[in-house]
């Protein structure tokens, strides 16, 4: 039998906003495995629902951090050297994009929402990784979060599309850099999930139930089937893996169609 015990590893999840979200499922993997986990979370609004999250959660601590501030990244990674000395494993679960260039053609993408969206969703994995390297060490390991429209085309993802493409070209110059350290960068693929950014997709509820169908499992993935992902890129378990995008999505990016 295979057990992980991840009693003296530390791990940053950044990007929880509630008990849906992917960085959510990750945490709890994490905890479950012994894992001391630190989170931050972007605004101070959201911070009673990760304390609720919390409460029982024992030697897990919080800090605001909007990831586009590097003052704000310089504090989160001396919290991080402070509470836990070294860095196991980092979580990057945030993505943003204004809805307006969602809603209508990608061709009418503005300067500013392509900036936006490429800053707050693909850049923050560079400058996040920057700022943790003192910190990690042999066996470290980074993961994303990153979704198939970085590949294909799907309706209305628009610049948010493109943001995960260069998420995803992000984490293999970031592995092919920090490889010589023995840190490994990987990105999840994952299917649809309901979650809050999700909701902020115009159309999501028939994409989600779409993808379903079209999924050889006949269903879409889960939150906690991102989240074992995730404990087998993170630990030792994938001691060999980096530089990678793995799906969890049921199989959904093989098939282009499928007959009734
Ligand atoms: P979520 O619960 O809304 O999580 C997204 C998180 O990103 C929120 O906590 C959000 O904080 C945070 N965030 C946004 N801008 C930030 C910033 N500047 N600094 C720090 N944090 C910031 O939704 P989710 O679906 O779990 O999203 C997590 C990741 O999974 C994203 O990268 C998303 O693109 C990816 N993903 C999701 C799906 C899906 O179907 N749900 C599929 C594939 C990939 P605020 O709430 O304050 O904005």
């Amino acid at each position: 039998m295979i057990s992980i015990d991840l009693s003296d590893k530390t791990a940053l999840v950044m990007g929880v906003a509630n008990a849906r979200s992917l960085g959510w499922a990750i945490a709890e993997k994490l905890l479950e495995a012994g894992c001391r986990v630190g989170f931050s979370y972007q605004g101070e609004r959201l911070k009673p629902e990760l304390d609720k999250l919390l409460t029982d959660k024992v030697g897990t601590w919080t800090l605001q951090a909007d990831a586009t501030s590097e003052d704000d990244l310089t504090a989160l990674f001396a919290k991080v050297r402070e509470e836990f000395g070294t860095l196991d494993y980092l979580v990057h679960s945030i993505g943003f994009a204004p809805r307006e260039a969602m809603e209508g053609r990608f061709i009418d993408t503005t300067p500013a929402d392509w900036n936006t969206a490429m800053s707050v969703s693909a850049y923050t994995l560079v400058s996040i990784a920057r700022h943790a390297e003192p910190l990690l060490r042999d066996g470290s390991s980074i993961v994303s979060l990153t979704y198939h429209a970085s590949q294909q085309v799907v309706p209305k993802y628009n610049v948010m599309g493109v943001a995960k493409a260069a998420l995803e070209a992000a984490t293999r110059y970031l592995a092919s850099e920090m490889g010589a350290a023995g840190v490994r960068v990987n990105s999840i693929s994952a299917g649809p999930m309901r979650t809050i950014a999700a909701r902020s997709i115009p159309g999501f509820g028939g994409m989600y139930d779409k993808a379903a169908k079209a999924a050889p499992l006949g269903r879409n993935a889960t939150p906690e089937e991102v989240g074992k992902l995730a404990l087998f890129l993170l630990s030792d378990l994938g001691s060999g893996v980096t530089g990678e995008v793995v799906y969890v999505d049921a199989g959904a990016h093989i098939m282009t169609m499928k007959l009734d």
